[in-house]
């Protein structure tokens, strides 16, 4: 039995932890708001933990799910930290979607003390965490990966190993970056199109049975956008995070990257104006105030085409 402790419990946090609660991974949690993981201990009958400390001891793996790589670092230090109490032959399991050079840092620390470390960005999004069925992207040691698998599994339907520490991290923010294009090109497009007379759903019926499809005109566009209905399961900080790790990534390879660069620019105003909350699909909504038209389902207002 791998026992675990899972520290995090956000929006996909949460649902990933779940697939650990029960007998097999003798689950404990932390979360820096602790009414989060008192409502999730109670519900799922886990171990609740005051501090990262407390809920590292004598646990094999340590699942960490925050924001950024610095909030991870950030629960290392101190006597509350995680340093003070992971035990060597013990793996930091790290989920967040962060950034490789931070990861390198966090994982020669824990080295001088002999622990693992595996970073393990996830995609598939809430729904998939739900399901049990994400992709993870992992970066590490190959033995250190195979220790910690049937946690992998638990949540994960595809398991990779992209590289060393910090692989899995640097493949995860290209991703994400590709959908941080996708959601900005469509919806420079559509509106363009709507502002020329053209239906936004029409346009994306199109769209999908041609070339230009992408997961942002086939299933984001449709359900959140011509509806709407906006709702929200990844924050566009967040996003804006990723794109900004990809941008460094390829300066920090000296790869011509001004498509990236230009993207992360766009993201980092998108997050300005809309604030910590919002959506990322809301980036759409900075693109239609710019326009001035809204891409929702149905006929055009009167008077809408401008060509
Ligand atoms: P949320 O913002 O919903 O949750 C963040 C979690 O981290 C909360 O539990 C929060 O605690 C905790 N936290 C934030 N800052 C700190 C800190 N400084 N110290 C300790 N704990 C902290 O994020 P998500 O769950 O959506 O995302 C988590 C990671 O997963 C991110 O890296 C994200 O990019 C990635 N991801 C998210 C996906 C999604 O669909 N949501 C999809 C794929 C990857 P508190 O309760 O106190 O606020």
């Amino acid at each position: 039995m791998l026992r675990t402790a899972f520290l995090g419990l956000g929006a996909i946090g949460t649902p990933m932890a779940r697939h650990l609660a029960g007998d097999r991974f003798d689950l404990v949690v932390w979360n820096r708001t602790l009414s989060r993981a008192e409502h999730f201990a109670t519900e799922h009958s886990a171990g609740l933990r005051r501090t990262p400390a407390a809920a590292a001891s004598e646990r094999d793996v340590v699942i960490t799910c925050l924001p950024t790589s610095k909030d991870v670092a950030s629960l290392l230090d101190g006597p509350d930290g995680l340093l003070a109490s992971m035990a060597p032959g013990s793996t930091l399991l790290d989920c967040t979607s962060g950034d490789p050079a931070t990861s390198r840092q966090i994982a020669s620390r824990l080295a001088a003390q002999g622990v693992h470390f595996v970073d393990a960005p996830v995609s598939g999004g809430v729904i998939g965490a739900e399901r049990g069925a994400l992709t993870v992207m992992c970066g590490g040691d190959a033995d250190a990966i195979e220790r910690v698998r049937p946690i992998l599994e638990s949540f994960g339907q595809r398991i990779v190993h992209a590289g060393p520490v910090g692989a899995g991290h640097a493949l995860k923010a290209v991703n994400n970056a590709l959908l941080a294009m996708q959601i900005w090109g469509a919806a420079e497009g559509l509106a363009a199109l709507a502002s020329a007379g053209v239906r936004p759903d029409l346009a994306l019926d199109v769209i999908n049975a041609s070339s230009g499809r992408s997961n942002a005109t086939e299933n984001l566009f449709p359900e959140r956008v011509l509806t709407g209905a906006f709702p929200r399961t990844f924050r566009a900080a967040l996003l804006d995070k990723d794109v900004g790790i990809a941008a460094d990534l390829a300066r920090a390879q000296k790869i011509p990257s001004p498509l990236l660069q230009l993207t992360a620019e766009l993201w980092r105003m998108a997050h300005h104006e809309l604030g910590e909350d919002a959506d990322h699909v809301e980036a759409v909504r900075v693109v239609e105030r710019l326009a001035g038209v809204a891409l929702r389902a149905g006929p055009l207002p009167l008077g809408s085409s401008h060509s």
